[in-house]
């Protein structure tokens, strides 16, 4: 389905939901990175990107909180054992980079499954784009 008419309301569902479902704030600005911290509960989002690549960075955020906060069998720790503390936005060993780029496919796929769960109606083309272009980018560390 195409649709590149993303509106405030859809980022208000992703920040409810964020803020009623793990305690998370959304930040937006002009010299800040799109990342999500998670002892701050905080996630930042770059407001210079146009609206639909600021919509799917949210969301891709959201679906790193959601990895790294819901209830699983297996812990986010044990299941990202090479991930170190504080640094998955830097290159570490090749251990640690397999497991940073897990995580990356995972919140993609897992950003999805938030989008659906909130009738967001995701643009496939500037989707696929983007993710593959930000996969990209992590898998060039090797
Ligand atoms: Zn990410």
């Amino acid at each position: 389905m195409k649709n590149i008419n993303y509106t405030s309301e859809h980022f208000k569902r992703v920040e409810r939901f964020l803020l009623e479902e793990y305690d998370i704030e959304v930040v937006y600005g002009h010299n800040i990175s799109d990342a999500y911290y998670d002892s701050a509960r905080i996630i930042e989002i770059n407001n210079r990107q146009n609206i639909p690549s600021r919509l799917h960075s949210l969301l891709h955020e959201a679906g790193h909180a959601c990895l790294r906060n819901e209830k699983r069998r297996v812990s986010f720790g044990a299941n990202f054992p090479f991930m170190r503390k504080h640094g998955s936005s830097k290159r570490g060993d090749k251990d640690h980079r397999v497991d940073v780029v897990r995580e990356e496919v995972l919140a993609w796929e897992r950003a999805y499954d938030v989008a659906v769960q909130l009738g967001i109606d995701i643009d496939q083309d500037l989707w696929c784009k983007h993710r593959k272009d930000s996969l990209i980018t992590y898998m060039e560390w090797f």
